[in-house]
């Protein structure tokens, strides 16, 4: 029968540039095989050496991982929809002033949020990790809200190419320290808040030590390394991770709570080098961080006011060219050398090395 199977970005070069295909098959495991049949160049992309489905790549029969159905077995129906998501590279109170009052009145009448809501967010503390695209957005809009410490990690230096997404930075601040003028910006945007700045790289020295003093880390990373280090960080201290990647015209958020699963549940390994470009080879729409960042800010929200329903448990796919959003369901694994039953790794590791194609101990997916 014929089933639909939904490809990214990354995969439509070998589709021409098809965004969704038929292919025919009574399970996933025919689907797929009859898939590579048609567009032989889907196999290098799709699956690894051994001919299994490639570490950093998931595939879920409609909203479901496969993982958690009987894997490339499992069977499909007419009308089912195969989905392939690859990994893709935040004492007593003060009393009231009447600035504060009028400048929170917007929350303050709400009675989700009121007083007693504005004071949590002013009390917060959340570390955003990268103060570039998806740090802008989610930076400036905490800061308005009146998230009351923001710690920014950045070592770069504003690039007059970073301008055209990164709205924490002006043309004047070309070569100043992004913190530097991130923290300028949003001082001027709520006087309130308090802006922490890392001006280094985070690294496995000093992750724990930095991450620790924050309640919220919101990833607006933009490499494999980081964005692995950041994940096993927060498993290891107990930290909600809010995490966002975006590329091309798509993005992909989703927040990991202590215990219900994380990063590597999804995503074991990261792709090959070379094999996901990075925004700066491979580029990204100038508005789309703003999308995917303004969402990780309404979750970092939504965590510390406790209201909703988080994307816990849902990896959430926007794209751009069809202005479509999609939800694939996650689950913990419990095989995950991190987070999962028996853990193989305890300890930040090097993660240059992880992702650089030598990683080892990690599950098949
Ligand atoms: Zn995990």
């Amino acid at each position: 029968m014929a089933i639909t199977v939904h490809l990214p970005g990354p995969f439509r070069s070998a589709t021409g540039n098809q965004a969704k295909v038929e292919a025919s098959g009574e399970s996933v495991a025919e689907v797929l095989a009859d898939l590579t049949r048609r567009y032989p160049a889907v196999k290098a992309l799709l699956f690894d050496t051994r001919g299994e489905v490639a570490d950093h790549v998931c595939v879920f029969v409609n909203s479901r991982d496969i993982q958690t159905l009987q894997g490339r077995a499992t069977q499909v129906n007419e009308g089912d929809e195969i989905n392939i998501i690859p990994a893709m590279s935040g004492g007593a109170p003060a009393p009231w002033t009447d600035d504060q009052i009028k400048r929170y009145s917007r929350h303050i009448v709400m009675p989700q949020v009121g007083g007693k809501g504005q004071r949590k967010l002013l009390n917060a503390k959340v570390l955003l990790v990268g103060a570039g695209g998806l740090g802008s957005p989610t930076a400036m809009y905490l800061a308005a809200a009146g998230v009351g410490t923001l710690g920014l990690i950045d070592a770069d230096v504003v690039d007059l190419s970073n301008l055209q997404r990164q709205l924490l930075h002006d043309t004047h601040d070309v070569g100043r320290l992004k913190v530097d003028s991130a923290e300028e910006r949003l001082n001027d945007l709520n006087p309130d808040v308090q802006v922490v700045k890392y001006p280094t790289l985070l690294t496995s020295d000093n992750a724990l030590e930095i991450i620790k003093d924050y309640d919220i880390v919101i990833n607006g990373c933009d490499n494999f390394p980081t964005r692995y280090l950041v994940n096993d960080a927060c498993v290891f201290l107990k930290k909600p991770l809010v995490d966002g990647s975006i590329l091309f015209f798509e993005g992909q958020a989703s927040v990991f709570q202590p215990g219900k699963g994380c990063y590597r549940c999804l995503y074991p390994a990261p792709p090959p080098p070379g094999m996901v470009p990075s925004c700066a080879e491979g580029g990204v729409l100038g508005v789309l961080p703003g999308i995917v960042g303004c969402i990780q800010a309404i979750e970092a929200i939504k965590l510390i006011l406790g209201l909703g329903e988080s994307l816990a448990g849902r990896l959430l796919l926007f794209d751009a060219l069809s202005m479509e959003f999609r939800q694939m369901r996650l689950r913990r694994d419990p095989n995950c050398p991190v987070c999962g039953d028996t853990p193989t790794i305890t300890d930040l590791i090097d993660y240059e090395e992880f992702c650089n194609g030598v990683g080892v101990g990690v599950a098949a997916h």
